[in-house]
């Protein structure tokens, strides 16, 4: 069972209340608690050493990740961030000042993002340090945007560059708070979501969601610097990260971008395109392919259109090698 169909089968029979106005399978949960003109979002998310982050990795930086990680999912909503609680549990005699350095991390994100630390619980855990930070957020009633609302014709947008997040971004990453609030303010963005588990996979889930298919064209795919030096690297250069792959099958692949695609009317596209180049003059915003009405998810390159599998990225070989400059 993957990590997806144990989530299926966990979440499939949860109490739920009149006021949950999303539950389980969005970004966030969206409450209405009847705060005048929001809702209150809220969210948890873990961290593991050793899995998502490593014994020798800066404690500072894995604090970062731990709330960065929930501000991307708040981002995900068009939302704003309020206050988290932190649950931290490590083995018996595990290094204090390396908890000190992980919550100094975790205090300077918090405070670069206004987010109050507000609580939290401290326990042992014989096998690994583990931290779970609980947050709240807020997002107008009427601006708040799902995974759920993809249509026909959309055309499917990206932020930044993908890949490789593996060699630095998947610790330094900046959530794309301000980003997304203003898509939201001035465009009317039909889904949105936040890209933890590549591309492909996170886009199958605004699939699923809203029953549609999409086209991605590979050209259009912003492939990171990142991405294209693993490539170039021998296979057996680094036996912890993933196989040798074409730069843009790490674009399609690789996990933990935390950049934000979101689908809305093709008849848009080139205002926002215009829009967010004056207003976000040193970021990259890709407009990257469509929805479309029959399900599945192709791939488009000067050879035609092939279907990716959900687990099959060698479908389309090498298709990416020369997928075009940066
Ligand atoms: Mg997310």
């Amino acid at each position: 069972m993957n990590e997806f169909e144990l989530i299926a089968r966990l979440t499939r029979n949860l109490p739920s209340h009149p006021s949950v106005i999303a539950g389980p399978g969005d970004d966030c949960a969206v409450l209405d608690l009847g705060l005048p003109g929001r809702y209150l979002l809220f969210k948890t998310d873990a961290v593991v050493e050793g899995v998502h982050f490593l014994p020798e990795t800066p404690a500072e930086k894995a604090g970062h990740k731990a709330l960065a990680r929930c501000l991307s999912d708040i981002a995900a909503m068009a939302g704003t961030p309020h206050s988290a609680v932190i649950t931290l549990a490590a083995p018996a005699g595990y290094a204090t000042a390396r908890l000190e350095g992980f919550y100094a991390g975790l205090s300077e994100t918090a405070r670069r993002y206004e987010v109050a630390i507000v609580g939290g619980e401290t326990t042992t855990n014989p096998e690994r340090f583990l931290v779970s930070v609980a947050m709240v957020g807020t997002a107008p009633r009427d601006r708040w945007v799902s995974r759920t609302g993809a249509k026909p014709g959309d055309a499917l947008f990206v932020t930044g560059e993908l890949g490789g997040s593996i060699l630095g971004k998947h610790l330094d990453f900046a959530p794309r708070l301000a980003e997304a609030q203003w898509l939201a303010e001035h465009f009317p963005l039909h889904a949105m979501i936040d890209l933890s588990d590549g591309l492909a996979g996170d886009l199958r889930h605004l699939m699923q969601a809203a029953g549609v298919g999409a086209e991605l064209l590979a050209r259009a795919i912003p492939i990171s610097r990142a991405a294209r030096l693993l490539a170039r690297e021998p296979a057996d250069a680094h036996p912890d990260r993933p196989a040798k792959r074409s730069p843009l099958q790490a674009a399609l692949a690789d996990g933990e971008d935390f950049e934000l695609l979101f689908s809305l009317p093709a008849a848009e596209a080139v205002r926002l395109s215009d829009a967010w180049r004056s207003r976000f003059p040193k970021e990259r915003l890709s407009c990257i392919g469509r929805i479309t009405p029959e399900p599945g998810l192709r791939l488009r390159d000067h050879r035609g259109a092939v279907t990716l599998e959900a687990h099959g990225y060698t479908h389309f070989g090498d298709a990416g090698t020369d997928a075009g400059p940066g």
